[in-house]
């Protein structure tokens, strides 16, 4: 069976203690490969060898560490199949998803960094006559990296990419539950020859070897993807000692679709914004909340299609839906659906597990699912499930959809459907959600700040608003 190993220093290495977990494929329910199950010994090699390169990697020129993010980008580009049933396999996501969105898009955030680093720039500030002030950005040291399961390499290399191309070196650990595509990075580094301690990659639970690399004294700001409840964790270990903390976190979105929108569009994406990867998308809309004039219209059309929708192995072209990430995961959806009926919901599709023949009998998949009559502040519309499963909620008034919309402890991402321009702005304007989509949706641009409010997190990722949070400003005033 393949047994992955650590990146430390430069080298492949296995464990200090020789622990592994097993890895799962969702598809298939079964263990197909050993991860690193690294303890406190690992992660501090790991935190060590980042210190070690700080000072040779913040040196060298903006331009010459763009070089080294564009060769990963290349790198990723060669093996790009690779990774995408490398992703799949691990995820449970569809392949023809990881090979158009979750690589493409790993390859393109170094290939971004790259080039935003190259005109990164910083302020500076005529007070009077004979005295400046300009601001410095220096790279702050050991960046902390931490990302979840549901676009694994994706998440991962968002992170890494910014921190490296500011000057920091990396400790990143990826979800136990998705690791390959991580490894495979590793691989890619030792390939074209990435500095020894630049950039580091430690697999491990998130408790034993993810709690000591945020607990350390030694590094220097942590920039984390996860649930909001590691996020307070992390946050309450973090925070006293003053580093800097990115925390992307939950998330149970609204997709407001009003009377006056466009009909089929909006059908065609509230398919994907709900379904996508199972659901297992930060940015997935799953309360749909719909004007009163056109929900028998939508509730209609919008069950035929979803009970259309193929769930089968991951490998298929024709499966719009795969596999559940893992076992627990899909356990747990499938109790929200008991807990949903139990709050007097009405499934109108899916609602059960499914069960494929042959090598994937043992996986984990779920039919996509809709559920109808819940009230706003229920479990069921409250929590999040993160899997393949929406409310529809009918309103009637602006006001009401906004009072709906805001009503959850999250704010990360909101989708409108309307053609009046006005209550479209006024929405975006009102709205408690660090991300709104007006007539679309994961429409990305990589230059736009990128995370939530309330418990959905804190800070922003993306454009120059990650190169700010992986530089420490300093200030220099002059009289002359
Ligand atoms: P999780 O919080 O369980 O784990 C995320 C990562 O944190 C994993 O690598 C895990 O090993 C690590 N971790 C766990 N406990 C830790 C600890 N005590 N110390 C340090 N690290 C620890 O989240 P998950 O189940 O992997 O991911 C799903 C969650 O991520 C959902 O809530 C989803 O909304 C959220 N998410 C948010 C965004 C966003 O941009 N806001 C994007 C994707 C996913």
């Amino acid at each position: 069976m393949k047994k992955i190993s650590n990146y430390i220093n430069g080298k492949l290495v296995a464990p200090k203690e020789g622990q592994y977990i097993d890895n799962y494929n969702p598809a298939t329910g079964k263990v197909y490969s050993l991860i690193p199950n690294s303890t406190k010994s690992d992660v501090d090699d790991a935190i060590q060898a980042a210190k070690e390169a700080f000072n040779s990697w913040a040196d060298l020129r903006n331009t010459e560490r763009a070089d080294w993010l564009e060769k990963i980008s290349q790198g990723i580009e060669n093996r790009m199949e690779e990774l995408a049933l490398a992703e799949s396999t691990d995820n449970g996501k569809p392949l023809w998803l990881a090979r158009s969105v979750d690589i493409p898009r790993a390859k393109d955030n170094f290939k971004f960094y790259s080039t935003a680093i190259r005109h990164y720039s910083s302020e500076s500030h005529q007070t009077a006559e004979g005295v400046i002030n300009y601001t410095l950005r220096k790279p702050v040291g050991v960046a902390a990296c931490i990302s979840p399961w549901n676009l694994p390499l994706y998440l991962f290399t968002w992170k890494i990419a910014p921190a490296l191309a500011a000057g920091n070196t990396v400790v990143a650990k990826p979800s136990e539950i998705t690791p390959m595509t991580a490894y495979l990075l590793s691989e890619i580094c030792v390939e074209i020859g990435l500095p020894a301690g630049v950039l580091n990659i430690v697999h491990g639970l998130g408790h034993s070897a993810g709690n000591a690399l945020i607990s350390s004294d030694d590094i220097d700001l942590v920039s984390f993807t996860g649930g909001t409840a590691t996020g307070a964790h992390i946050a309450k270990i973090v925070a006293p000692k003053f580093k800097k903390m990115s925390l992307e976190l939950g998330g149970k979105n609204p997709n407001i679709i009003f009377d006056d929108c466009d009909f089929d569009k909006m059908l065609k994406t509230t398919l994907n914004s709900s379904f996508a990867n199972q659901g297992q998308i930060c940015l997935c809309g799953s309360r749909i909340l719909i004007q009163r004039g056109i929900y028998q219209k939508f509730k209609e059309a919008f069950v035929e299609k979803v009970k259309k929708m193929k769930v089968g192995n991951p490998l298929n072209e024709d499966s719009r839906l795969g596999a559940i990430v893992s076992k627990p995961h899909y356990e747990k959806i499938l109790s929200y659906i008991e807990i949903a009926k139990e709050e007097g919901g009405k499934i109108l599709a899916g609602g059960h597990a499914v069960h494929l023949d042959g090598e994937q009998s043992e996986g984990w998949y779920i039919a996509p699912t809709i559920i109808e009559g819940l009230d706003q502040q229920c479990r069921t519309n409250q929590e999040e499930i993160f899997g393949p499963v929406v409310t529809i909620q009918p309103f009637d008034t602006e006001e009401e959809a906004i009072t709906l919309a805001n009503s959850t402890e999250y704010g990360l991402a909101a989708t409108i459907w309307t053609s009046d321009l006005s209550r479209a702005h006024r929405l975006g304007n009102e709205v408690e959600s660090g991300i709104i989509w007006i007539n679309c949706w994961l429409l990305r641009d990589l230059r736009t700040p990128f995370g939530g409010v309330k418990n959905s997190g804190v800070g922003r990722e993306g454009g120059w608003e990650a190169l700010n949070f992986f530089t420490e400003p300093k200030n220099v005033c002059i009289k002359y």
